[in-house]
């Protein structure tokens, strides 16, 4: 695996002057470069937290699209921004500046806590999701099942959270955001509580079904290997404020093992990059 990252280190010249097909992604302040379409589409996007009288800028101009079908990963250090990016997608927040846009494309989400109700079972809680998003009664069932056994819960619909693992309690929270019908899947450091072991698993199935579905994900976390195994595409966000530092472009070729040599090289790659982000704030 060949990682691009100097084609497309900021500041980006000249809008399409990255390898980078369909994307348009730069912290130098140059809005056009975000104009290829995609199904999310941040253009300049700055956001500034105010309690009280202090102001906090969390995101300072941030540009980034994700393309139907393609798996983004955002990666930074602890406060750098990456949630509040999340919820600006997801429409829980609004931008102090600039522009997100979805194009009409539904938004699933998912966090590292799965949220389940601990009084529902898996179906249940599957189908709720399918009620809030007006699929008539005689078809939720169906669908549930379905969906379970599209996370490889079939025959386990009828257990409480409790009674599940937290991998298999991820899955449900994972059927959940696809009952959504979301094209686009927001993920929030999702399997950041789980075992090694478990999380490559889910790594597996998460790479299978975004092939089946098309899915365009925007995946948080802080772990550079998963972001080296999962990414098409992984964006380095600087410490605070949060800002587009690089960009590497992760060619897709076959499926990709978390302990392999490739994605080692990589995981390195963006270790020394973090760590020169983070030891030019101090920290
Ligand atoms: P990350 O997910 O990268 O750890 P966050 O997006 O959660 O970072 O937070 C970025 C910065 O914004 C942090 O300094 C955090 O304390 C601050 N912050 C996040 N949410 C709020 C909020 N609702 N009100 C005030 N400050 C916030
Ligand atoms: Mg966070």
């Amino acid at each position: 695996m060949r990682v691009s990252s100097e084609q497309v280190t900021p500041p980006v010249t000249a809008p399409g002057a990255s390898a980078l097909s369909g994307v348009g992604l730069a912290d130098t302040g140059d809005a056009s470069t975000a104009g290829a379409r995609g199904a999310v589409r941040l253009t300049e996007v700055s956001k500034v937290y105010k309690t009280g009288r202090t102001e906090l800028l969390a995101l300072d101009r941030v540009s980034l699209t994700v393309g139907d079908g393609e798996f983004v990963c955002i990666i930074g250090a602890s406060g750098c921004g990456k949630s509040t990016l999340l919820n600006l997608v997801a429409g829980l927040d609004q931008p102090t500046a600039g522009r997100v846009e979805v194009g009409g494309r539904r938004v699933g989400l998912m966090f590292q806590e799965p949220a389940l109700f601990p009084w529902l079972t898996a179906a249940h809680n599957v189908e709720l999701a399918l009620r809030a998003r007006g699929v008539p009664r005689s078809e939720r069932r169906a669908q549930t099942e379905e969906l379970l056994e599209a996370v490889r819960l079939g025959g386990f619909g009828g257990k409480r959270p409790h009674e599940l693992s937290g991998g298999m309690r991820q899955r449900v929270a994972m059927a959940r955001a696809l009952a959504q019908d979301a094209d686009v899947l927001l993920m929030d450091e999702p399997f950041g509580a789980l075992d090694a072991m478990t999380r490559d698993l889910l790594h597996d199935e998460l790479e299978r079904i975004c092939a089946e579905r098309t899915l365009a994900v925007l995946f948080v976390t802080h772990n550079v290997r998963e972001a080296a195994r999962l990414g098409d595409r992984v964006i380095l966000l600087s410490s605070r404020p949060g800002r587009v530092i690089d960009e590497y472009s992760l060619p897709r070729v076959g499926h990709r093992r978390i302990d392999s040599p490739e994605v080692s090289e990589v995981a390195a790659q963006l270790t020394d990059k973090l760590r020169e982000e983070m030891g030019r704030h101090g920290r």
